[in-house]
């Protein structure tokens, strides 16, 4: 029970990655506040946590709706504790030629924007007592990937900006680190395998023989946000079957 008695905040936790981590912390004892644009998704993954969840609408391109969900989460639980930064969309997966400017506004909106925002608002309400942030960047936040222009733009951003984010914030207590997934089993890699062509890269270049499950991210999670990495500053970690290894 490593989370006992903490409030932890996931965005992204209506699906995937994020809804499995939300289900760890809670297994850990912490209280889990699940943001979502889809309200269903993050309420039924909230019903399955017998009364230690609570759902919460955000779109977290919008600064006000970050805002607002930081605040329902202390209006709630009284305080924030840990926060994992993980909404996220997939790329086009077009070349440079044919990807348009709304796409990669799209993109870093979502992928990247997103992530600022919450952080700033996470930081505010962790100010007084600190805390811990994780932020979802991907393999594609660390290497190249062909056809992904936005996505790995994004991605390299979201590391940059959690290295920043950890200089800043640590003399306040706030603990700021990145997991890098590989492809892991989610709707969102469902979508983008539909590309033959990513999906052929993608197999080639997982050692380990296989994509992971959600839970073998969330794990990671769990211990960047917990005291055990409690010297663990502004690190972005590859979880991702030894796909690229340095
Ligand atoms: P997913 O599609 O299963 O879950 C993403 C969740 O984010 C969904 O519930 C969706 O509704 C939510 N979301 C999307 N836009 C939002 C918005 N504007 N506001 C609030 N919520 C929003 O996908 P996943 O694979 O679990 O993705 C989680 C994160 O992991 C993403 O940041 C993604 O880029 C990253 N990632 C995934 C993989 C992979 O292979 N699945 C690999 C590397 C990184």
């Amino acid at each position: 029970m490593r989370f006992n008695g903490k409030t932890v905040l996931i965005t992204g936790g209506g699906s995937g990655i994020g809804a499995a981590t939300a289900r760890k912390f809670a297994d850990h004892g912490a209280q889990v506040a699940i943001a979502d644009i889809d309200m269903g998704a993050a309420e039924a993954v909230a019903a399955t946590m017998s009364g230690k969840a609570s759902a919460v609408q955000v779109d977290v391109t919008d600064p006000a709706s970050v805002n607002a969900m930081v605040q329902h989460v202390v209006d709630r639980f009284g305080r924030l504790d840990c926060a994992f930064n993980n909404a996220g969309i997939g790329g086009a997966h077009k070349t440079i030629f044919e990807l348009d400017h709304d796409e990669w506004r799209r993109t870093i909106d979502v992928n990247l924007s997103s992530v600022f925002h919450c952080l700033k608002a996470e930081a505010e309400a962790m100010r007084d007592r600190g805390g811990a942030i994780v932020n979802t960047a991907s393999v594609s936040g660390i290497i190249a990937t062909p056809r992904g222009t936005e996505y790995c733009a994004a991605k390299h951003g979201v590391v940059g900006l959690t290295k920043s984010a950890a200089l800043d914030l640590i003399s306040h207590g706030i603990r700021v680190n990145a997991v890098c997934p590989g492809a892991t089993d989610t709707r969102l890699l469902a979508r983008a395998m539909g590309n033959t062509v990513l999906a052929d890269h993608l197999k080639s270049m997982i050692p380990i023989g296989r994509i992971a499950h959600p839970d073998e991210i969330a794990n990671l999670v769990l211990f960047l946000a917990s005291d055990e990495a409690s010297y663990v500053v502004g690190q972005c970690i590859a979880v991702d079957g030894g796909a690229i290894v340095q």
